[in-house]
């Protein structure tokens, strides 16, 4: 039976039917910029095969200019339209559509060129851009136009017009940047200029036939943004002006409000679309937050778009669809918003892979090959690392045992979902679940591996994990000392708690323990509350004043490192990690010594000279300081063996390279 009757349903564009309602959103990958176009076609063919109606790519440069940064993919010449060429012959090939994006990032673009409606410099970014004079915006546009003919001669089945997010079209729209004068700026009418005449003059290169995807942003997020008002009007003109179908942003990039990231509650902005749908005849689509069948199912039944936008989910699965039309759904790699191998990657110049699909973007370089002779391989511990062989090899067609000493698999994962905002983790966990049964693996919980039940094996891989480091911190009797664990499992801790390490798990730490009632990613209203974000239609740019949640407890957070503590956290993730700690009053120390625990808390100093000695009153302190590898099993095995995850390298650890590693090691036996 088919149990996404609204989501799998065909829509008529016109000139052309899309097969679902699917569309899979632009990410920049990094992928064009290796050159390698099979890899590319490659990537993009996956999802196509997976059954995704349209996908949008990568934002392409239209000029140099407007590159996101120096050296930024576009059409520029006959080659780079040949290289496209392969893509878009591969995904039709593939049964599949794709749509190229055009993106100016006008003030966004990294590098001292950078143009946009007045010289008003980004939050973001460390240039200021050059305002543009008329002759200026009229090249701007006819380089729009000329990218979206190429884009046409490529084999493209349409182009989407970036014109949310705080990029170049966007920025013409508000007056928080665009403080001009002339007929591109002032009343909105001349604001919206642009965008439209864009729309218009893109419309009227490339035919009726071709589709013309505009995308709006809904709610800026911004000082001075649109007001709904404003949004309809433009959402009108471009309809007017020719577009086909209007793509939603939420949130400019500057913005200091989430909107993708894992604590964002999910779909927590089709209100948004729901509210713009029936103010245009044009499909909408939904975008933000949305990862599985049933979500997409409910908002397209709910009528509150005409099509779904997922971008990330299709990373994580390039089969979400087919797996969705076989009834198959639980069997879909769930993305959990981390994105800690996506954009952590892309604004760290690496290519984007997933952290749950390391072979998203590496299709070429990691393809799964039914193994030629067939072996049994005993995998020991069921955490990210083991879990991620397991499935693996047993897909290839090796006989496969994963031992766990607990009574449940998951590994850290098992904490990690315990954190608020964290609640996607539960869902990877039952995922792991689904394919291990799927995949056949035996599953021998609560089960000790020793060295003679090993012993039978062709292969063994040992993913023993971690144990928590204890730092060796002076501890008087009768003081409260604790484990994250134990922490995250429900011990009691007191009102006032001191946390020794702010990592990754100290934050996380520090987020549990300063949560008031149920966690706010589950309650869209309470988290848009917390976060300050208001109605557009009464605050431009949907801004309202943050009322964070009182916190629960006082919560000191130290580290040695005479540094800002959550430095080294994810690079699109941190900042936010940060800000709700600081919105909850937890006190962040640098550059601390830590000298003695004792029942009245943890006393500290500052400094190599260890100056200022200072006692933190704590009820209790917990212990986040790393951890150590578990790797006595491997030092009895008296075998060859292979050591993967944090029973590897207990530094860094973190799931995506556990199941990054898992995974490559099993396409390798
Ligand atoms: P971590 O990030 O390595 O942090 C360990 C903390 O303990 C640091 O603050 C460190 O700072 C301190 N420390 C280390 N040795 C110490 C010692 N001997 N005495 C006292 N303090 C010591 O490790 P983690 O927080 O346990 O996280 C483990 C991994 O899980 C991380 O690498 C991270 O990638 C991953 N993780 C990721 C997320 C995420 O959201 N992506 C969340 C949780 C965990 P000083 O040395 O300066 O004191
Ligand atoms: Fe989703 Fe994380 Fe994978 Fe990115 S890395 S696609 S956010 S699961």
């Amino acid at each position: 039976m088919n149990r996404y009757p609204q989501m799998l349903a065909p829509l008529d564009l016109g000139h052309v039917v899309l097969k679902n309602r699917l569309l899979m959103g632009s990410m920049h990958t990094g992928l064009e910029e290796t050159g390698d176009w099979n890899r590319v076609a490659e990537f993009y063919a996956a999802r196509a095969r997976g059954g995704v109606a349209l996908m949008v790519t990568g934002g392409m440069a239209p000029n140099r200019e407007g590159g996101v940064f120096p050296g930024a993919a576009g059409l520029f010449t006959a080659a780079d339209i040949a290289n496209h060429r392969t893509v878009t012959d591969r995904v039709h090939g593939a049964g599949g559509r794709i749509a190229m994006q055009i993106l100016h990032a006008g003030r966004y673009a990294y590098g001292p060129d950078c143009v946009s409606a007045s010289a008003v410099k980004s939050p973001i970014s460390p240039f200021a851009p050059r305002a543009l004079d008329e002759a200026g915006i009229e090249k701007q546009i006819a380089d729009i136009v000329t990218a979206a003919a190429r884009a046409r001669e490529a084999g493209y089945d349409g182009v989407e017009v970036m014109g949310s997010e705080g990029y170049f079209l966007n920025q013409f729209l508000v007056r928080h940047v665009n403080r001009r004068d002339d007929r591109w700026g002032g009343a909105y009418e001349n604001r919206m200029r642009l965008p439209v005449e864009v729309v218009r003059r893109v419309r009227a290169a490339v035919g009726r036939d071709f589709i013309v995807i505009y995308r709006i942003s809904l709610i800026d997020l911004v000082p001075d943004g649109s007001t709904w008002s404003e949004v309809v009007q433009l959402a009108k003109a471009v309809e007017g002006a020719g577009a086909s179908i209007l793509n939603t942003g939420i949130g400019w990039h500057e913005a200091r409000i989430p909107t993708i990231a894992t604590s964002v509650p999910r779909a927590a902005f089709t209100w948004l679309t729901a509210r713009l749908r029936p103010e245009v005849s044009i499909p909408v689509v939904a975008s933000n937050r949305i990862n599985t069948p049933e979500l997409a199912e409910a908002i397209l039944a709910g009528g509150q778009a005409d099509l779904v936008s997922m971008a990330r989910p299709f990373l994580a699965d390039p089969d979400f669809v087919a797996k969705s039309a076989a009834g198959r759904g639980d069997e879909i790699a769930p993305c959990i918003a981390c994105n800690q191998a996506c954009l952590d990657h892309t604004f760290s110049g690496r290519i984007s892979s997933c952290l749950v699909n390391p072979r998203a973007g590496h299709e070429t370089e990691l393809p799964v090959i039914p193994a030629k002779t067939p072996k049994t391989v005993a995998v020991v511990g069921a955490g990210p690392a083991g879990m991620a062989a397991a499935i693996t090899a047993a897909g290839r067609g090796h006989r496969v045992t994963l031992f766990e000493r607990a009574a449940e698999i998951g590994g850290q994962l098992t904490l990690a979902r315990e954190v608020p905002g964290k609640e996607e983790f539960h869902g990877l966990i039952r995922w792991f679940a689904t394919m291990i049964d799927r995949a056949g693996v035996v599953l021998q919980l609560g089960t000790e591996a020793t060295p003679e039940v090993l012993a039978g094996f062709d292969e063994v891989i040992l993913a023993t994990g971690v144990s928590a480091r204890d730092p060796g911190i002076a501890t008087d009797p009768g003081a409260h000392v604790l484990g994250y664990a134990e922490v995250l499992r429900g011990a009691p801790v007191g009102a006032r708690v001191a946390i020794v390490g702010a990592g990754g798990i100290g934050f996380d730490v520090a987020e549990y323990l300063t949560q008031t009632g149920e966690s706010a990613t589950q309650h869209p209203a309470e988290w848009m509350r917390e976060w300050g974000v208001g109605d557009p239609a009464t605050s431009a740019g949907g801004l309202a004043e943050p009322m964070p949640e009182a916190a629960a407890r006082s919560v000191t957070l130290l580290q040695r490192k005479p540094e800002k503590p959550g430095r080294k956290l994810g690079k699109t993730t941190g900042w936010i990690h940060r800000a709700q700690l600081a919105a909850r009053g937890v006190t962040m120390l640098g550059g601390v010594n830590y000298e003695r625990i004792t029942p009245e808390g943890l006393h500290i100093s500052f400094g190599t000279a260890r100056e200022n000695p200072t006692l933190i009153a704590a009820d209790a302190v917990v212990l986040c300081a790393g951890q150590t590898s578990n790797r006595a099993l491997a030092e009895t095995l008296g075998r060859p063996c292979h050591i993967i995850g944090g029973a590897d390298l207990a530094g860094e650890l973190d799931a995506k390279r556990a199941i990054d590693q898992g995974t490559r090691l099993a396409l390798s036996l």
